[in-house]
Formats: structure tokens, C-alpha cells, sequence
């Protein structure tokens, strides 16, 4: 009997991994491939969606595009991952039984404790998150008016708040719509742990845009009305949106799989091997080991090139071969503020640090394209170029 390899999650990991395996594997062994949704998401380009949901269209990609005929496709959530009895258990009281696992399921949100933060925010980590922060921007629009506008508050202004807060701008100057932004962050600059210059040159689009930008303080408390930063400030809001840190899926949280003890993301090593036999883990839901002292980062540049590399790997573990030591390689970052963008060290480009403008936009639809035309061919990649 054939050999069974099964993918769990359909993101950057999921779908990369599955089209890597298809090739690398060429029918040796059995591939399924489970997930919550029966589709791919493009969720680095998903916050397009909070100022036009058309956008969907875009940025959702049927599993059946991706994958051959002959791998499987079983829609259902992942609950609970048994490294013994090499099982996995769906909430739907079914499971499936594997020779080779490959763990991409992304990562959840996390409230760190935040009292009313769960309770009263959204988050954004699918489309439905981003359909539906649309739908709260736009009535609180309607019921706003130009003396006493919307409040809308992100918090947190990593890649995923500031993006968040470029859509929210360009959907208020579309409408002409009575919005004021508050990106919330707690360390002292936007884009933390970030090179000055690009923090600068997105802090500057953003302050065009007249997003208030406030640094330095954390969020401590949050109740019905209003957002508690720090010892003193009291923001009122009507939309909160919490983007300021993940956590590993529910899912694994009592898998026994060596993860990080905070934030349960599994480890794994530069093969992508983690501490239980035969169980591989790529894309945020891991924590990838590199030279030095970081892992990966969690970014849909590393799952994609993770992806590319862990077929290979898995391949080559069942037929007894050494596998491949992966490198992140940073191929620097283009972050959107509504239409405009940012690029930052891109090799692209060489010998020019940071810029924004046509090249920096075109850039990032781009990188869209590419991902897109790499797992389903160009002429969704071309459909999609205008609203990347
Ligand atoms: C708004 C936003 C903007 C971003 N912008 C950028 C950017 O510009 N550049 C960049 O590099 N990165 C960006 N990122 C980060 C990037 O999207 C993630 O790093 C990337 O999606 C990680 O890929 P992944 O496959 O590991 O996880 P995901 O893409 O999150 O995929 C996880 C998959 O697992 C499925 N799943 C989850 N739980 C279960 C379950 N229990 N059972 C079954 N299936 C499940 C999900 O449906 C999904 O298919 C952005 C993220 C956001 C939210």
C-alpha cells in the first residue's frame, strides 16, 4: 500500500507544500491535503477587501485549481493531532491516519490577557474577518456625520495594521466618509523591530493619509466604548481592530510536539523536521530554526519559500536520503498603505534602501502575481494585477 502524506492547511505553507509534493513525489506516495476552507487564500493581499469586498473574487483560490487530480482533498477542521497514533482529529468527530504529516495551519491571534479585547474586537486573519470589518467601517460611516465622525482604532502596526489602516483611509477618501483612524502601537515606532527609514517613510504615508499614529504606550483594557492606552489616554471607538499578536493554532496546543512554551508555535529544524517523528511544520504555525539566533520569520515570503523546499524533504525522508538544511532567504518587504506602497531592501533593487511610489506599488502587485500565477497559472495572476 501506498505510503500516505497529509497536509493540513491551505495558506502559503498549505498550498506551496502541496504543489512541492505533487512534483517532488511524482505518485509514490498517497498526498491528502485537509483544511478548514475550500479555498487558498491570499491573505498578505486580503485586507483589500475592507475598502472594496469585489475583492474577494481576487484573492480566493479554489483548492480544486491548485492541486492535481490525483491528490485528495478532505474539507474539515483540525482539532486535535495525535503524534502516536500518527492521527489527526477533525471537530467534525472524523480523522485521518498518516505516514508523513506536514503541520501548515498559520497561526491565530492572540489577546495576551488584554481585558474586553477578545470580546470587542475584530481580528483580521481571513476573509471573513476583512468582509466584515468592511461592513462595520461602512456603518459607522452612515451613522456618523462630519461633525462627529467614526472612530475607527487598530491596534498593533506590524505588516497587518498598517496595511489594515491603508485600506480604511483610501475606503474613507473613496466615500468621502466621515472617519477618523487611530493606529495604536505599543512600542515606540510603527513597523517595530524595523530599519528607521522605512518606519519613517511609512509613518509619513500614513500621516497623509491622516491616520493618527499613536507610539509607546500599550493597550491595557478594553470595554464596550472604549480603548484604555497606558496610564492616561481613553480613546472612544465604534470599530476596533486587534492586529497586534499571534499565537499558535488551538489545534496543536497538546499535540506532543517540541513548541515555543508561550505562544505554542512547533519547533522545527532547518529541514522542517520537528521533535516527533515523520511531523513537519512549515509557515507561521512553526518556529523555524535559522543560523543565528532568530527563527524564520512569520511572513508569507518564508512559508512560500519554505513550501518550495519541504516536498523535496519529505520525499527524500522516505526514501531514506539526508534532506536539504533550509536558509530564509529575505528578499526584503513591500507594504501597502492603501493604494501607495513602501518597498524596503528589496534585491530587486539593489543599492537603494527604501522607496515608495510607482516602482514600490508595482512591486507589490508584483509579488501578488507571482504567487498567484506560481499555484494556479498566469491568467489568475493577470485578472487579479489591478486590485493587488
Ligand atoms: C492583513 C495581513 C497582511 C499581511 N501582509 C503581508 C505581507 O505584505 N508580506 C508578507 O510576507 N506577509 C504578510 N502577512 C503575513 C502572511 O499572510 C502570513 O505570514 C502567511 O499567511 C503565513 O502563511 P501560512 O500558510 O503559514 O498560514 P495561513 O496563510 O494563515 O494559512 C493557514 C491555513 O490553515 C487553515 N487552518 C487554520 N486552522 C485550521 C484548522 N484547525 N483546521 C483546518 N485548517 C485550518 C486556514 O484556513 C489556512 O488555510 C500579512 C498578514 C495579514 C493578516
Amino acid at each position: 500500500m501506498s505510503e500516505q502524506v497529509v497536509v493540513v492547511g491551505s495558506g502559503y505553507a498549505g498550498a506551496g507544500a502541496v504543489k512541492s509534493l505533487e512534483s517532488s513525489l511524482d505518485g509514490e506516495a498517497d498526498i491528502t491535503w485537509v483544511s478548514d476552507t475550500d479555498h487558498h487564500l491570499v491573505l498578505h493581499e486580503t485586507h483589500r477587501c475592507i475598502k472594496d469586498p469585489s475583492i474577494e473574487e481576487k484573492v480566493t483560490i479554489s483548492i480544486e485549481d491548485i492541486k492535481s487530480p490525483s491528490t485528495d482533498f478532505v474539507q474539515a477542521t483540525v482539532e486535535h493531532i495525535d503524534t502516536d497514533d500518527r492521527r489527526v482529529d477533525f471537530a467534525n468527530g472524523r480523522n485521518i491516519e498518516y505516514d508523513y504529516l506536514l503541520v501548515g495551519l498559520g497561526t491565530q491571534t492572540a489577546f495576551f490577557g488584554i481585558d474586553g479585547l477578545k470580546e470587542h474586537a475584530h481580528t483580521m486573519k481571513s476573509l471573513d474577518d476583512a468582509l466584515g470589518i468592511h461592513d462595520e467601517v461602512a456603518t459607522a460611516a452612515n451613522e456618523a456625520t462630519q461633525t462627529d465622525p467614526a472612530q475607527i482604532v487598530v491596534g498593533g502596526a506590524g505588516l497587518s495594521g498598517i496595511q489594515v489602516a491603508g485600506e480604511i483611509a483610501d475606503y474613507r477618501d473613496e466615500h468621502s466618509a466621515p472617519i477618523d483612524i487611530h493606529l495604536v502601537e505599543g512600542l515606540d515606532e510603527i513597523f517595530p523591530g524595523n530599519d528607521a527609514g522605512v518606519q519613517s517613510a511609512l509613518r509619513s504615508l500614513l500621516e497623509e493619509r491622516n491616520v493618527n499614529i499613536m507610539c509607546g504606550e500599550f493597550i491595557g483594557e478594553v470595554d464596550e466604548d472604549t480603548v484604555y492606552i497606558g496610564e492616561d489616554v481613553e480613546l472612544s471607538y465604534d470599530v476596533l481592530i486587534w492586529t497586534g499578536g499571534i499565537t499558535g493554532h488551538d489545534a496543536v496546543r497538546d499535540a506532543s510536539v517540541d513548541k515555543d512554551d508561550r505562544n505554542y508555535r512547533l519547533k522545527s529544524g532547518r529541514t522542517f523536521q520537528t521533535s516527533k517523528e515523520r511531523v513537519f511544520a512549515i509557515g507561521d504555525a512553526a518556529l523555524i530554526d535559522q543560523p543565528g539566533e532568530e527563527p524564520a520569520p512569520p511572513t508569507a515570503q518564508a512559508a512560500w519559500q519554505a513550501a518550495e523546499v519541504v516536498g523535496e524533504n519529505i520525499a527524500r525522508e522516505m526514501r531514506g536520503k539526508p534532506l536539504k538544511k533550509w536558509k530564509y532567504d529575505n528578499k526584503g518587504t513591500v507594504i501597502s498603505v492603501g493604494e501607495d506602497a513602501v518597498a524596503h531592501n528589496v534585491s530587486v533593487v539593489p543599492f537603494v534602501d527604501t522607496f515608495g511610489g510607482l516602482p514600490a506599488r508595482t512591486l507589490k502587485k508584483a509579488i501578488a502575481a507571482r504567487w498567484i500565477s506560481d499555484i494556479t497559472g498566469y491568467k489568475r495572476a493577470l485578472d487579479a494585477w489591478p486590485d493587488m
